[in-house]
């Protein structure tokens, strides 16, 4: 199929996008990397009067160190991250999930924010941010505001964004010393959408576990560490707690079986990898 006719334009500063969005309200769409967007277009689900390209606006494509972590702007292509990632000792989640996030190909057009706005409940930087307490600062033509990523994600694709917000960046929190991070998943091919993706914060007194794939948003909850007597009640409870339903790609059953043994391991490992 083929998309419905729209209207193309290629902003060059902020301040274009902003009024692009207010002038057509929830008749626009913002276009990153067009990974996800150029496929809803093609098969109808989307069908926007506008699409507003922001990967030309050069105050959206840095990466920056700030006092909150690491701030990723709306043009930040996946490869690019992945890239930084592996060379700084602040993104250790990131280093490890990135690589599980589509093909060479998708990453080098894909945005980190887009996957973000887009919000996939398998999709691995989503889950990434709110497992690290993660933000994003959204803009409106005259208001700016920060949310956590924990209030973000409010159903199944379904986000806190204003039709005519942009999400300006996205900030996740720098490594901590004493900290260990994990991040594992299980998908039907590797570059497939996860069925199940496990991410792991851990220190000496507790963990943090981000379970993606099996509710309709990501979701994080802390836990004992492994060893404590209720350690695997409070594991099992979290698979039960998520509702797992049954779907093309696997039943209820093995999604649950898969937050406790995955979980167990991605836990384990940060537990191992703690600096
Ligand atoms: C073959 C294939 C395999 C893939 N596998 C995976 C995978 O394993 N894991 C995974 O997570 N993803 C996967 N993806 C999706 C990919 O990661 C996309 O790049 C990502 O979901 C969207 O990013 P984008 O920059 O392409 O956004 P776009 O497709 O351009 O936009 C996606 C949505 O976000 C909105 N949006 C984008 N930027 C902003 C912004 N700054 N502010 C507000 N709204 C915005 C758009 O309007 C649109 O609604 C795959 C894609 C393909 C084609």
């Amino acid at each position: 199929m083929k998309p419905a006719p729209f209207d193309y334009v290629r902003a060059r500063d902020r301040d274009e996008v902003l009024a692009h969005l207010h002038e057509a309200g929830d008749q626009a769409r913002i276009l990153a990397g067009g990974q996800s967007l150029v496929p809803m277009l093609s098969m109808r689900l989307a069908k926007p009067a506008l699409l507003v390209d922001v990967m030309h606006v050069e105050s959206l494509s840095r990466i920056e160190a700030t006092e909150a972590g690491i701030r990723v702007g709306a043009g930040v292509r996946q490869a690019r991250l992945l890239d930084w990632a592996v060379r700084d000792p602040r993104l250790p989640l990131l280093a490890r999930a990135l690589p599980w996030v589509g093909h060479a190909q998708t990453r080098n057009r894909g945005t980190v924010v887009g996957s973000i706005a887009h919000a996939d409940p398998s999709a691995e930087q989503p889950l990434c941010l709110l497992t690290l307490g993660g933000t994003l600062q959204l803009r409106h033509r005259r208001k700016a505001r920060s949310i956590p990523a924990a209030e973000f994600f409010v159903g199944m694709m379904a986000t806190a964004r204003g039709d005519t917000e942009l999400i300006e960046s996205v900030t996740f929190p720098a490594a901590q010393p004493g900290t260990g991070y994990a991040f594992r998943e299980v998908g039907r091919r590797h570059g497939d959408f996860a069925i199940v993706a496990c991410a792991a914060v851990a220190t000496a007194t507790g963990v943090r576990l981000g379970v993606g794939g099996v509710a309709d948003i990501p979701t994080v909850r802390e836990l004992p560490l492994p060893g404590a007597s209720d350690f695997d009640d409070a594991l099992n409870q979290y698979a039960w707690d998520l509702d797992a339903r049954d779907d093309l790609h696997a039943t209820a059953r093995y999604r649950r079986e898969l937050v406790r043994r995955l979980g167990r391991d991605t836990i384990e490992e940060a537990l191992r990898c703690r600096n």
